[in-house]
């Protein structure tokens, strides 16, 4: 297993032993066939409107594809809005070097124009600037902002901040602009196969259940939910006590008094280790990160994290939701009792997201492992350059990382591709590599790639890198 960065992975549960009632009897019933309309022929599906599925139904659109973008919820983002996990982190090395660009760079961009992202400023990326260190020191936010350089400094990282809410509005606009269809309200329930290639999909919401065909169909789920249905090959394993096998119940308290609580911390700094051990005796949770966006004076974040090894299991979402939920809420009635600062505060918000990240994931025509983290070399197919900055000593020496198309287009299945934490990877790559500008990153090149490919009436595995290259170029991609 990898050396993690110790700074970043210091404080995750071990797996929970859940009860489970499983398959409870060993009957089935036989489903009766019916007829399902089908209610649009198109060129490019996409299914889930998380970071993955944004990009690649914007990159789509915009490749000329005709697109549908299929989300199950009232909005897109996925956890980067629904999940509240709304901090784009490793845009940029310990040097102060950006990978990150294209439509990632361009929702940030879109949103800091809108007064809601936020970031450090270029010149003080990769630099020890005091000031800006402590700043995000004080927040809480070390494992998104702060590394340590060869001389063992502290440096800054290029990481963006987003307000959720308005990003929800901003990606509407993005993906109705680039000319992509959006349905939201729609959960993808299978694919539709013909042999061994996806043809479509079935999708059941509120007006009732129907099929999709299209050329190609881009499965952004987070979790690969097209795969049992496709019949391939997946990997769910997960390192116990790794980031990604935890669930996260995240939630905001708002109205925090924040000066008196550091008002508090500085003059009895002794009081306050005493009130957070006994928050912590009682079975709370005290720690938390500071709103970093300027109009979120007074707002604190909480992410609890829990242990899990089947993320897509719903026994177990179940049984973690209910428990977080219950220690969350208790947890801020103890700081609320106890904690100066947290009288008046009351919890504004909890994600409608239950956090996952990990999940199923495939086995692709090409399977990132951890030797390809201990190499700058990049593919002959390159679609993205990854930041690493997260193992430490081994950082240090391979700043960067490089990801293959290969590792969206699934074995022996035509007609799909997966653009999102799903892609293929084994848990130590996926460790550090599954977050939302990763995902943006996969999803950017599958959708050029999916256009490209339904123009051409070519097969999704066969693109022409050459021209891929250009097209993510064009908008934006930083590429070898
Ligand atoms: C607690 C926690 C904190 C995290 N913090 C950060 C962080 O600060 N920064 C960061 O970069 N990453 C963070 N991550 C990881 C990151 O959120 C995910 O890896 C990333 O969001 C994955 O993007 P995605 O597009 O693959 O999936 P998701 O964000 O999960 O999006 C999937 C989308 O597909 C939709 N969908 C799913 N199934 C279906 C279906 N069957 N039909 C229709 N729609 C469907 C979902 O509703 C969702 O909108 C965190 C994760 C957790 C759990």
């Amino acid at each position: 297993m990898a050396k993690y960065g110790s700074e970043v992975y210091q404080n995750y549960d071990l797996p929970q032993q859940i009860p489970k009632k499983g398959i409870a009897t060993a009957k089935t019933i036989i489903e009766a066939k019916r007829e399902v309309k089908v209610i649009r022929e198109t060129d490019v599906i996409v299914v889930g409107g998380g970071p993955g599925g944004i990009a690649a139904a914007v990159a789509a659109a915009r490749g000329g594809a005709e697109t549908i973008l299929l989300e199950r919820y009232g909005h897109l983002g996925g956890m980067a809005t629904g999940g509240l996990v709304n901090i784009i982190p490793n845009l940029g090395d310990i040097y102060g070097e950006q990978y990150i660009g294209g439509f990632c760079q361009e929702v940030i961009d879109r949103l800091a124009a809108r007064g809601a992202a936020d970031f450090p400023e270029k010149r003080f990326w990769g630099k020890s600037e005091a000031s800006v260190v402590d700043m995000y020191l004080k927040a809480n936010m070390m494992h998104f902002y702060i590394r340590k350089n060869q001389k063992g400094e502290y440096v800054v990282l290029y990481t963006a901040v987003i307000d959720p809410e308005v990003a929800k509005d901003e990606m509407n606009t993005m993906v109705l602009e680039s000319g992509a269809e959006l349905l939201l309200h729609t959960w993808v329930t299978a694919p539709i196969m013909e042999g061994n290639t996806v043809r479509g999909v079935i999708v059941e919401n509120k007006s009732g259940r129907w099929a999709l065909l299209g050329k190609v169909v881009i499965d952004c789920t987070g979790d690969g939910d097209l795969l049992p249905g496709v019949g391939v090959e997946t990997i769910d394993y997960m390192v116990p006590g790794s980031r990604i096998a935890q669930f996260g119940f995240v939630y905001w308290i708002a109205n925090v008094d924040l000066q008196k609580y550091d008002e508090f911390v500085a003059s009895e700094p002794e009081k306050h280790k005493e009130i957070t051990q006994e928050i912590i005796n009682k079975g709370g949770w005290p720690f938390f990160c500071r709103g970093l966006l300027k109009h979120q004076e007074g707002v604190v974040w909480i992410h609890r994290l829990i242990g899990s090894l089947h993320q897509t299991d719903a026994e177990e979402m179940t049984y973690i939701d209910v428990k977080t939920r219950n220690q969350s809420v208790k947890s801020w009635e103890l700081l609320r009792k106890y904690m100066p600062g947290f009288e008046k505060s009351f919890i504004m918000l909890s994600a409608p997201q239950l956090g996952t990240s990990g999940g199923r994931r495939i086995i692709g025509e090409y399977f990132l492992t951890a030797k390809d983290m201990d190499t700058d070399k990049p593919f002959e197919d390159t679609i993205a350059i990854f930041a690493d900055n997260d193992r430490g000593e081994l950082s240090l020496a391979y700043p960067r990382t490089h990801i293959p198309y290969r590792a969206l287009v699934p074995k022996e299945t035509e007609g799909l591709l997966v653009a999102c934490r799903a892609f293929s990877a084994d848990h130590e790559f996926s460790e550090f590599f599954n977050l939302i500008p990763h995902c943006m990153c996969f999803g950017q090149a599958a959708g050029a790639a999916a256009a490209i490919a339904s123009k051409d009436g070519a097969s999704v595995r066969n693109v022409d890198y050459n021209a891929l290259k250009r097209e993510l170029l064009k908008h934006g991609a930083i590429l070898p």
